[in-house]
């Protein structure tokens, strides 16, 4: 039923390939979920729901997706717009380099290919933030061309389908799996056979209990004959997160402002307002004394007041255990550097900020009008 087409890749017969995919369409015809994405095959829709989908659950997505388009229609809507209104339309989702390069990227469309998504696969491979499985994703379903789309579900199944047990973090893994998204995906509809991959790994072939009995492919699934299928795909376990006490300061001066800083243009929340943020050194006395350099620096005279609380928020690398520190100006500070600013209410509502920052200002506002609820503690 296969044959080797690459060292280290079985690729199944072309009988055996003609009788899943047959199968395996027919399923999802019956069994497709109506997504907003899935209305037509307008390729600027499909390549934002791709972005968004990134780390984000489908349910997740939705409301969002609906929202971003309400705003942003079309190519040149999105071109069009300013990075700060972008941004507050993708406010929550997270991983905000994601929409700075989908941005970038349809600026790039508008300019060079007339609003158009190039049908050029290495055109479309160019793009910022378009890796293999968006490409693939885009070429296949909006244009019918025959490429393969291997998202983490997809990945999940082919590891169960096949019995491999490379481990599926590793790029040579990742490899393979492309042969065989390659070899699997036909002519004939293959963005409805992408998708219907996908929809299994989401609906069927779980990351924990698979369906086994409602699967379209069991009866060609080997680990399903072996019985192995909680024992794949093989995945190293990442690192956990690394504990960090973070110190953030809710700085206020007249007329409701508070103080915000930008955070560096690399790395975690890049280029994001949020409060003025730093690591607490070890053995501190008060939580406030780690932001008194970084304040300084900026010549920004603190009364400091008292601890707001404390939350944690953890990223995928990082968990942070955060204290929030009440603080004063009374001098009229009006000019500050690059990357600072004063901002009232409504600044702030107009503002994009990452969820950890969102958390710090529910934490210092119900603290400040005496309500309860926040998750975090109150001190
Ligand atoms: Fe996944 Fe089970 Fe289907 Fe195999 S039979 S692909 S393990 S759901």
């Amino acid at each position: 039923m296969s044959r080797k087409i690459a060292d280290s890749v079985q690729v199944p017969d072309q009988e055996w390939t003609a009788f899943v995919r047959e199968n395996l369409l027919r399923w999802y015809d019956k069994n497709k979920r109506e997504l907003p994405w899935r209305k037509n095959k307008d390729p600027y829709r499909i390549w934002v729901s791709e972005i968004m989908l990134q780390q984000t659950r489908v349910d997740t997505v939705i409301p969002y997706y609906e929202r971003f388009m309400e705003s942003f229609p079309d190519i040149t809507a999105l071109a069009k717009a300013k990075e700060e209104q972008v941004l507050k339309a993708w406010e929550g989702l997270g991983y905000y380099s994601r929409v700075r390069n989908l941005h970038q990227a349809v600026k790039e469309v508008a300019a060079t290919y007339e609003a158009k998504v190039p049908t050029d696969p290495k055109a479309v491979a160019s793009l910022r933030g378009i890796g293999d499985y968006t490409a693939g994703a885009i070429l296949s379903i909006a244009f019918d061309q025959p490429v393969p789309a291997v998202d983490g579900n997809v990945m999940r199944v082919f590891s169960r389908w096949f019995a491999l047990w490379d481990d599926i973090v590793k790029l040579s893994t990742r490899r393979k799996m492309g042969v065989l998204g390659t070899h699997l995906v036909p002519s004939d509809r293959p963005g409805d056979f992408n998708q219907a991959l996908m929809e299994l790994g989401a609906l069927i072939c779980t990351p924990v209990n698979p369906a086994c009995g409602k699967c379209p492919v069991q009866a060609t699934c080997q680990a399903y004959e072996q019985g192995v299928q909680a024992e794949l795909p093989v995945k190293k376990k990442a690192k956990p997160p690394r504990p960090m006490r973070i110190n953030m300061a809710w700085i206020r001066k007249g007329g409701g402002q508070v103080l915000l800083q930008c955070r560096p243009n690399e790395g975690l929340l890049a280029g994001m307002w949020g409060l003025p943020t730093m690591e607490a050194g070890q053995g501190e006395l008060v939580p406030g004394d780690s932001l008194v350099p970084l304040l300084t620096e900026q010549e920004v005279p603190v009364e400091w007041g008292q601890v707001l609380g404390e939350f944690e928020h953890v990223f995928s690398h990082q968990r942070w255990q955060v204290t929030v520190v009440d603080g004063f100006v009374r001098e009229d500070i009006s000019v500050l550097p690059d990357g600072w600013r004063w901002a009232n209410e409504t600044e702030r509502r107009r503002l994009a900020f990452p969820n950890v920052y969102r958390k710090a200002f529910a934490l210092a506002e119900k603290r400040k009008k005496g309500l309860s609820g926040f998750q975090g503690r109150l001190l």
